[in-house]
């Protein structure tokens, strides 16, 4: 006998998923309609109108792609590069080489453009290597790149790939829903995302935007996309506006449910509100992780609130403390990645879960588990640094 799923109740605060909104959770269990029903085709369209307030964005071409945040950046690459193309990718941690790997398996041509992890790609690398190479097509970046937590200025890079025309594309996985992407302000051309980081939904969509220079470039290609699962010309006819809407695949109506629920509390909350929400709490929980003798990966000008990566201290095992936090607390927090592999460990307060409690909850737990594991580090100072710094922003209001 198997007996009936029951998982244990966790707290998420690792790079995601996060924690799911309990009003998502109720969205889920409701009944499933057809994926042609006139009643699933307006959420659909309410989806998509929800998704272009949360992205900042008019772009008509605004959907959510069956899958999870990877599926969106195969999405970009697939229809926006030709083999042969050339493409200039921003590499400073994990996703910006999962980029440049992607961009690869389309056949394209990938200059990388470094910087060290932890680190913003400058503007002048761009411009540097755009101004070599005359026929590069496409310019792409992480936004908030969630192996470090780093948040990537864009606009600056943004009017560079355009005096060159090229096409400026960004991965905003962990930006949308936590910090403003503003999409048209800036002239991101495509941009995709995923549902499990801020959006306080499960993984299983994602969230991409098309503008009408990324849409020029699709007419203009020669050859088919190599992806029939992926190819927006097609997606786009089930996800138009239009009264004939055309099957393409099933749409996981359930996740679409727990979409059109996640984007409607941000909009109802107000994006600038959710976004100051995530600023003021990530910086709260900053200043307890640093009050407590922790040092922070990435420099204050360049962190992002929703991503936090801290180093773990001498002499503490990383897995032993994860664990301990898993076992006793119940708390998810993330290891390092790549070159930071057993160095940092990621902390993320995304979505619903950037709020005081949460803060609390991490900052007790994680002293108590280091003193535990014979971590050096300034006991009973983290909660009062969380609360003055809370107490300095509210009166700066
Ligand atoms: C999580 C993440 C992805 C990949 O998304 P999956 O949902 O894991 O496929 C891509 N880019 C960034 C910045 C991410 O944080």
């Amino acid at each position: 006998m198997i007996n009936e799923l029951l998982p244990p109740k966790r707290i998420l605060m690792g790079p995601g998923p996060s924690d799911v909104h309990p009003h998502v959770l109720k969205a889920m269990s409701t009944p499933l309609v057809g994926h042609l029903d006139p009643a699933f085709l307006t959420i659909m369209d309410e989806t998509m109108e929800l998704l272009r307030q949360v992205y900042q964005t008019k772009n008509k071409a605004t959907m959510a792609m069956s899958g999870t945040g990877s599926a969106g950046m195969e999405t970009v690459f697939a229809n926006l590069l030709e083999p042969g193309d050339q493409a200039l990718i921003g590499v400073n941690g994990l996703f910006g080489q999962r980029m440049a790997d992607v961009a690869e398996r389309c056949g394209a041509k990938v200059i990388q453009v470094q910087a060290p992890w932890g680190e913003i790609i400058q503007p002048q690398q761009i411009k540097e290597v755009l101004s070599q190479h005359k026929q590069i097509k496409l310019v792409a970046i992480v936004h908030a790149e969630t192996s470090t937590g780093v948040c990537q200025p864009l606009r600056e890079i943004s009017s560079i790939a355009h005096d060159h025309g090229a096409l400026f594309v960004c991965d905003m996985v962990t930006s949308l829903g936590g910090c403003p992407t503003e999409i048209d302000s800036i002239g991101v051309d495509a941009a995709y995302s995923g549902t499990q980081k801020c959006l306080s939904a499960p993984p299983g969509l994602s969230p991409v935007t098309f503008g009408s220079r990324a849409l020029e470039a699709m007419d203009k290609r020669n050859t088919k996309v190599q992806s029939w699962y992926l190819d927006l010309s097609m997606i786009q006819a089930y996800w138009s506006e239009a009264s004939e809407r055309f099957y393409h695949h099933t749409a996981p109506i359930t996740m679409i449910y727990s979409l059109r629920e996640a984007l409607r509390l941000i909009a109802d909350e107000g994006i600038d509100h959710v976004h100051a929400r995530h600023a003021l709490y990530g910086g709260a929980l900053q200043a307890g992780l640093e009050a407590m003798g922790l040092k922070l990966l990435v420099e204050p000008a360049h962190r992002l609130p929703q991503l936090t990566c801290v180093y773990i201290p001498e002499g503490v095992d990383d897995l032993a403390v994860r664990q301990r936090l898993l076992h006793k607390y119940s708390l998810e927090i993330g290891g390092g990645l790549g070159v930071f592999k057993g160095k940092v460990w990621r902390i993320g307060l995304m979505g619903y879960n950037a709020r005081q409690e949460n803060v609390t909850y991490l900052l007790a737990a994680l002293e108590d588990v280091l003193r535990e594991e014979n971590g050096r580090i300034q006991e009973g100072a983290a909660l009062a640094a969380a609360g003055q710094w809370l107490k300095k922003e509210a009166a700066c209001r």
